[in-house]
């Protein structure tokens, strides 16, 4: 760590400087209709892509580029003049969700508004604002240092909201180019008020779908019924045997690769403000039930899960027909924890589907589809250098949050990349992204920039 003060004088008078420039370039960005999904507005895409490599090269940046990838492009970036220091790679995207319903919003959705502390626009927090915060504060940096400690490598993606369809594959092939020490990806946020958080850990997903089938056709009940199996009642048979009254899953190792949760991490989760009763009382349900020995937290983010999403078969129609099912199907999807494969645990499953799939079907498991937990632990050095940042910018130390759900790019960065990954985000926990009215928190946004620009001075020492 070089001897910085806690604030840098010169780069808050730079910041304090250029402040009102800087919404105006903030609203610039969030003007620009780059909703990914929908096919009109892919010109919109490509221009906030373009809008990102002139504000990277105007913040001092080199080699920026809009990268074709045969979908929207990938905004790349860099600086690399630090030889003797780590390198990280920061990972944020350009495009929006669609604003429908339109008439929720109390502004147009591409006019940002600035209300009180608020800035409303789609995107304002998912994930211009974050985006844009980085470009500002790798431009306070240039602009008042000259250099950076440390080398910086940027991509900012244009299909997060849509696909992800051509990143990975890109990653493949530009791996040399994003070599890199770190990931730090800012398209998270706080957990509660305005504390900020890192997000530790994401879960992965194994998805499967059982199909039992009997006969060609549906067989008449009265007929055939006592004589043969019945697909329905199969399957059922199968469903009921893949977990335990303990909400242990039953599938044969599937729990051997689960990275077991310290006494620090459950006493992390354990201190966020996290009210129970009021969560029960939200979903309407009379009682909490999951994976004896673990708590709701910790069960719904750090344990791994298996699901029915859905299941069909045989006569759904009013009134009754007498049948027994020609076939019956469900899907059954499951959230994996670090360090599980999600690979091995489709194979491990429908090897256990198959043994207890009762005689008389023809039982299969297809597979349709995978996606790689992430976890960087807590004492980890990169997570402690954003920690150190967080605290000295915003006053108060993280919490330390995990998500039940997914970021598909954070797996990526670890299984193609190598990288450890680091999720600094500085959304409100209440930003409706996604959603009408989605909004940022100026301050919050403001302290970011401190925050990004500390980051690098807090990642000079990190082991490589
Ligand atoms: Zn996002």
């Amino acid at each position: 760590m070089p001897d910085m003060p806690t604030t840098d004088a010169a780069l808050e008078t730079h910041l304090a400087d250029t402040k009102d420039a800087r919404l105006e370039s903030y609203k610039a960005f969030l003007r620009i209709p780059s909703i990914s999904t929908l096919p009109e507005h892919a010109d919109d895409c490509r221009t906030a892509a373009h809008w990102l490599v002139d504000a990277l090269t105007a913040a001092g940046l080199e080699h920026a580029e809009a990268v074709e990838t045969g979908g929207h492009p990938i905004v790349y970036a860099d600086w690399l003049h630090a030889p003797d220091a780590p390198t990280v790679l920061i990972y944020g995207h350009y495009d929006v969700q669609p604003v429908d319903p339109l008439d929720l919003w109390t502004s147009p959705p591409f006019e940002p508004a600035v209300v009180g502390d608020r800035i409303l626009a789609r995107g304002a927090a998912d994930d211009k604002g974050q985006v844009h915060a980085h470009v500002m504060a790798a431009g306070a940096v240039m602009a008042t240092r000259g250099s950076f400690p440390i080398n910086v490598k940027y991509i900012f993606e244009g299909e997060e909201e849509s696909s992800t369809e051509h990143l990975d594959h890109w990653l493949e092939t530009a791996r040399d180019k994003l070599a890199a020490d770190v990931a730090i990806i800012s398209d998270t946020g706080f957990f509660e008020g305005n504390r900020p958080a890192i997000t530790l850990s994401l879960r992965g997903l194994m998805y499967a779908q059982i199909d039992v089938v009997g006969t060609a056709v549906d067989l008449h009940s009265g007929v055939y019924g006592g004589a043969v199996q019945n697909p329905a009642n199969a399957l059922a048979v199968i469903i009921a045997g893949l977990k335990g009254p303990d909400g242990r899953i039953r599938v044969p190792g599937f729990y051997d690769d689960v990275v077991p949760l310290s006494e620090a991490d459950r006493a992390a989760l354990a201190a966020l403000p996290f009210d129970e009763d009021a969560y029960q009382a939200r979903l309407g349900l009379p009682a909490l039930v999951g994976e004896a020995g673990f708590t709701t937290l910790e069960r719904r983010a750090t344990r791994p899960t298996l699901d029915v999403n859905g299941i069909w078969g045989g006569f759904e129609g009013e009134g009754s027909k007498t049948i027994i099912p020609a076939h019956a199907h469900a899907k059954v999807s499951c959230r994996l924890v670090a360090a599980q494969d999600p690979d091995r645990i489709f194979e491990a499953f429908r090897a256990y589907v198959e043994a207890i799939a009762p005689p008389g079907v023809t039982t299969t498991v297809q597979h349709l589809g995978s996606g790689f937990p992430s976890l960087t632990p807590m004492d980890h050095p990169a997570t402690q250098a954003a920690a150190r940042a967080l605290e000295a910018t915003f006053g108060q130390a993280p919490v330390y949050i995990r998500e039940g759900g997914s970021i598909p790019v954070s797996a990526s960065f670890g299984s193609i990349l190598g990288l450890p990954v680091v999720l600094m985000g500085f959304t409100p926990p209440d930003e409706n992204a996604h959603a009408p009215n989605e909004w940022m928190d100026l301050n919050n946004y403001e302290t970011s920039i401190r925050a990004i620009a500390r980051v690098f001075d807090e990642l000079v020492d990190l082991p490589r």
